[in-house]
């Protein structure tokens, strides 16, 4: 049986949970979750190393970062057995997502190695004449990290690799349907030599251990990828700490009367049918210029019955199932939902167990729910504009704001969405899917506070200090 790591050592756990194969609901692993001593000692643990780990030179830690990136792209198809297993993703999307945290470890240990501080210029203030000086980046101590299942693996090391760049001890909290790649990463990085009293993994329901975690005062930040209910319950109990959260979206995309229908097509559906739609940033609403409307619709709905739904570990499917049979039905009710309200279903709409049909709506009224809140499932609903401005104020019709796509040829229309679209990350002529790992990821109102990406997330979990020499004398 699987459980936590604290302290180096596999630990046993006061209760266990069982983790499913989301694609036919069999039993893939049993995990031990921690209690409250463990993770009591895991925050004894990180305090205590802290020094050990801030004393560790940029290099050592960029080593022990690359080595788990090498470990990581050594162990790719192992990995990604784990992720189609635990999580439903195809294959081809567990690779990607093994291949993205290989690359996520590479690039903190290229932020390790330049992380610094700045000169300051003292004598620009008439008090400061005489003095000179610089700031450090200092680390702030234990970073509580807390991921959800859709990216098991790469979302955890987006907290994790940062952490341990700027000098940090880290408590993972992984996902209760997805623990096993979390742990089998906290396993690895032990293993690349990183102190054991510094890398913790702690599996156990969100709802019972939680708030352990989550108020304990020896954490300095607590890192949360999740849904907005949740981030909003940590942020109100975190109390004096930093906080991330990395929340959900209804992201939109406009496409205009000058894009390339062909590609915009091809890239929506791949955006808004990725993970079955389980993707914080997939595509969910998309706003068409009236003039190419019908023909962009026809367009998607071409691609998407090109697509093969099923088997996750089969090479040829391109969407397996949803997380769980809770959740599918859940999504499909909003479906249905939308439905009764007017919205029209030109492809898809059923429901297999976890297999939910890519479905694409036209006509969707805004009071559906799936205009309104995060679909996280296969959908994509579609409505025409008149005017530019409609498009605009369609786009920001929503208390979410990850990421915006816009389509267009037209610069002053992509300058427009640049400047007007109230989201964390713009996404010109592709749709708001598209991230590479080291840009500043993430959103504003319910989306969340902060930024990824990891030279933006060591800003968040370091320190800087400041050194002023005086060499001035009256
Ligand atoms: P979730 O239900 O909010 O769970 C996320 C994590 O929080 C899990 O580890 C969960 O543990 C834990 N949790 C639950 N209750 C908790 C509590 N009271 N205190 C502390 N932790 C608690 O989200 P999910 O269903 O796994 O993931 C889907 C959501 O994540 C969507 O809303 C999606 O948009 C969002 N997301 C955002 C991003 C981004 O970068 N912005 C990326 C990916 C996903 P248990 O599993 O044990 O309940």
């Amino acid at each position: 049986m699987l459980g936590p790591i604290v302290g180096g050592k596999k630990r046993d756990g006061e209760t266990s949970f069982e983790v499913l194969r989301p694609f036919d609901g069999t039993a893939y692993e049993e995990v031990a979750s921690a209690g409250a001593a463990l993770i009591d000692e895991a925050f004894a643990l990180s305090e205590e190393a802290r020094g050990a780990i801030k004393a560790m030179t940029r290099k050592e830690r960029a080593d022990v970062l690359s080595k788990v990136s090498a470990r990581l792209a050594e162990g790719r198809e192992r990995i990604a057995a784990i992720l189609v297993s635990e999580a439903g993703k195809t294959i081809r999307e567990a690779r990607t997502e093994v291949d993205r945290a290989a690359n996520t470890f590479m690039f903190a240990a290229e932020e390790a190695r330049r992380l610094g501080g700045e000169v300051i210029p003292f004598d620009a203030a008439a008090n400061g004449v005489g003095r000179q000086g610089f700031s450090l980046k200092v680390p702030i101590g234990t970073i509580v990290a807390i991921t959800p299942f859709n990216f098991p693996l790469n979302l955890a090391a987006h907290k994790i690799a940062p952490a341990m760049a700027a000098g940090n001890p880290f408590i993972l909290k992984p996902a209760s349907q997805t623990p096993v790649s979390g742990i089998e990463l906290v396993r690895i990085i032990l293993e690349c030599g990183w102190p054991a009293g510094g890398a913790h993994v702690v599996p156990g329901r969100g709802g019972a251990i939680g708030d352990a975690l989550v108020s304990d005062a020896r954490g300095a930040m607590v890192t949360f990828t999740g849904s907005a209910e949740i981030g909003k319950r940590i942020s109100s109990l975190a109390g004096y700490k930093r906080i991330a959260m990395e929340l959900g979206s209804n992201s939109a995309v406009v496409v205009t009367d000058t894009a390339d229908l062909d590609f915009a097509a091809e890239r929506i559906v791949r955006g808004g049918f990725a993970l079955a739609g389980q993707v914080c940033i997939s595509v969910q609403r998309v706003i068409a210029h009236r003039a190419i409307f019908e023909d962009l619709v026809a367009r998607c709905v071409k691609v998407a019955l090109g697509m093969k739904v099923g088997d996750p570990m089969e090479e040829t499917t391109d969407m397996g199932p949803m997380i769980d049979e809770k959740a599918a039905a859940a999504f499909h009710a909003r479906v249905k939902e939308a439905a009764g309200l007017g919205g029209k279903i030109v492809t898809g709409g059923g429901l297999d167990g976890t297999l939910h049909e890519p479905t694409i709506i036209t006509s969707i009224p805004r009071e559906a729910a799936l205009w309104r809140e995060e679909a996280f499932g296969p959908v994509i609903v579609m409505n025409p504009y008149d005017t530019f401005e409609e498009a605009v104020e369609a786009v920001n019709d929503s208390k979410y704001g990850l990421q915006g796509g816009i389509f267009t040829a037209n610069v002053d229309e992509a300058f427009q969405a640049v400047n007007r679209f109230d989201v964390g990350g713009v996404i010109v002529n592709d749709v708001p899917t598209f991230r590479v790992d080291h840009m500043p990821y993430g959103g504003v109102k319910e989306s969340g506070i902060g930024r990824e990406g990891l030279k933006y997330a060591i800003e968040e979990m370091t320190e800087e200090k400041l050194v002023c020499f005086n060499f001035w004398k009256p």
